[in-house]
Formats: structure tokens, C-alpha cells, sequence
């Protein structure tokens, strides 16, 4: 039965692109044969929902080797899309958190402003096993209004919440939250940061040096560096992640807002092109709307697939 809702929540999340994209294939196929003309109008249809030049191509073949497709398969179309790219997203599923997790383990939450990474660390506090004790840290020590955002999560769920003076050193709060968190005994230690504009070097380098404080009290292997990516963003969401992968070691990301576009496809572009996880994805705004990342239930849902 559970299994069976959370389909129905990538089936409702995806809705907006699963409309897209599914009307307008099953148009494209309707009364004809698949000719040059209906590939051409499928692979525009591809494109426009960001999935990338690639990846569309890679489709496009599939759909072409596959000769006994005939116009009232357009079901049948649209399951072979769904199984191919089930195929690429397959690899980024990797649960974050793990039964495996050391006390305490060390959430670094990166990605520009108004990705959603407080909203994103609200549901996460919500998704963590009621007996863990979780202590969140506010390192964005530049934004009142940031810090007050997430000082309200924590306190409708209960957990505790550390934050630093205004314009005190991020990385000096970072250190703080972590002996706190060795001295108590946490288990989780979530940790929000600065977003400003992901080409702006100042903030890497203080967000380099915030992990870098970390790592002098925390094993390396405890400490996960999260990078939130707002799904709406198409391919900006490439280039936070050429910025920020690399330098920060990122060990996965986390997708929002899948909800609210029809260009969903982009984070198969993501997929795609980097091979860092994909932990978690956003379909709504409420502490229930974060969902473990899932490569059938995604790939099926964005083509408006029935499980
Ligand atoms: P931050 O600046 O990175 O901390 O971003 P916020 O957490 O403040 O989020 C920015 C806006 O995006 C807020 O209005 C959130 O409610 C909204 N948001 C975050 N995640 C999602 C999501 O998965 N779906 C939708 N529809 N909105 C979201």
C-alpha cells in the first residue's frame, strides 16, 4: 500500500510535465505511422521538456529500431520511453540517510538562495526516524529572515536549533554545532549555508572553509555535502553543479520543485551528464512533499505511466 502512494505522489508531483509531454506524443502519433515527420515532431516535443540533446537522440533511435510500432500503439511509445530512461536514472538512486550512519553524522546543505534549502531541511527533519536526535545549524549568519525561516521549522517538529550571532564567522558557527553535537550525542547534524550567487567565489571559498572546520572534528567519511538544485531551473542546474561539485566534493543532490514545472526532463539531464546521486526530489511545499528519488517511479510518472 505504501509503495502504491508514494507512486501516486511522482504521479501527481509530475503531473505538469507528464501533461506535456504524453498529450503531445500521443498527438504526434495519432492517424499516422511513425515516418521522419512524427520522429521529428516527437524529438521537438523531447527537447522542450528539457531532457537534453543526448538523451533525445538516444530516444528518438530506440523509438526508430523498433519497427512494428503502429499508430494506436502510442502506449506502447510511451512505454518505451519510460523504460529507457528508467535505465539512466537507475544508477542515482542511493538512499542519504543509512542504518549505517555514524552518531553523528554531518548534513552540509550548499545551493544558491531560493533553491529550497531550508524548505528542503524542513522535510528532511521530518523524514528522520522520531528516536534520532537531530540538531540543526544555522551557518547563513548574513540572513536574518534565512535563519528565522529555519529556526520555524525546527521548532513546529520539535528539534533543536543552534545558531550563531549576526555576521559571526559561518564556518566558526559550523565548529560550535559540531562539538555540540559530539558532547550530546546527536545523531543527524544538519547544516544550512550561505546561497548566494553560485558564481560568486566568496562564497565557495567560505563554504570550502565551513567543511574544511568540520572535518578537523568530524571523519570525513560522516560528513555528506548536499547540493539542493531548484528543478525549475533547466539547465542552470548544470552549471551549479559544475560549480559546486567539484570543489565542495559534493556527495549528492537533492531536486525540488519538480512540481511546479513541465520541464521536469532537466534533472534527467543532470542525470545524465554527472554521476553524483540524486538522494531526494521536492513535489510540494509541505513537510511531506520530499520523497526518496526513484528511477522507475520517476521515469514512469513523467510520461504519465499507470503503475
Ligand atoms: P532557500 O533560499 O534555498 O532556503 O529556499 P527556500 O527553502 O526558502 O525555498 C524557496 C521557495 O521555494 C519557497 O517558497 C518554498 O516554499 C519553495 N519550495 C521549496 N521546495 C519546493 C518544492 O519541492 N515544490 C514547490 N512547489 N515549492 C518549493
Amino acid at each position: 500500500v505504501e509503495t502504491m502512494n508514494i507512486f501516486k505522489q511522482f504521479q501527481s508531483g509530475l503531473k505538469k510535465t507528464s501533461n506535456f509531454l504524453s498529450t503531445n506524443i500521443v498527438d504526434a502519433l495519432k492517424s499516422k505511422k511513425i515516418d521522419q515527420e512524427t520522429l521529428d515532431e516527437i524529438e521537438t516535443i523531447l527537447l522542450s521538456s528539457d531532457i537534453g540533446l543526448e538523451v533525445t537522440n538516444h530516444l528518438i533511435q530506440k523509438i526508430q529500431s523498433t519497427k512494428n510500432f503502429k499508430s494506436e500503439n502510442a502506449n506502447s511509445v510511451l512505454k518505451l520511453l519510460a523504460n529507457e530512461l528508467e535505465l539512466i536514472l537507475q544508477p542515482r538512486e542511493k538512499p542519504l540517510l543509512t542504518s549505517r550512519d555514524y552518531q553523528p553524522t554531518i548534513l552540509i546543505f550548499i545551493g544558491v538562495n531560493g533553491s529550497g534549502k531550508t524548505t528542503t531541511i524542513g522535510k528532511l527533519i521530518n523524514i528522520i526516524p522520531n528516536d534520532k536526535k537531530i540538531l540543526v545549524g544555522a551557518c547563513d549568519t548574513f540572513r536574518a529572515a534565512a535563519v528565522d525561516q529555519l529556526k520555524k521549522w525546527t521548532k513546529n517538529q520539535k528539534v533543536d536549533f543552534h545558531q550563531g550571532s549576526l555576521e559571526q564567522d559561518p564556518a566558526s558557527v559550523a565548529y560550535s554545532v559540531c562539538q555540540k553535537a559530539q558532547k550530546e550525542q546527536y545523531d543527524y547534524v544538519i547544516i544550512d549555508t550561505a546561497g548566494r550567487l553560485s558564481n560568486n567565489t566568496n562564497l565557495l571559498n567560505q563554504l570550502v572553509k565551513i567543511k574544511s572546520v568540520i572535518s578537523k572534528k568530524i571523519n570525513a567519511d560522516n560528513i555528506k555535502t548536499i547540493l539542493v538544485l531548484d528543478g525549475t531551473n533547466g539547465s542552470n542546474m548544470v552549471n551549479q553543479v559544475e560549480t559546486f561539485g567539484q570543489s565542495m566534493n559534493v556527495s549528492g543532490l537533492i531536486i525540488t520543485k519538480i512540481d511546479g514545472t513541465a520541464k521536469g526532463g532537466a534533472l534527467i539531464s543532470v542525470a545524465k551528464k554527472f554521476e553524483f546521486p540524486i538522494h531526494f526530489v521536492g513535489l510540494g511545499e509541505k513537510a511531506e512533499d520530499l520523497f526518496e528519488f526513484n528511477a522507475k517511479k520517476f521515469s514512469h510518472s513523467m510520461l504519465g505511466i499507470e503503475e
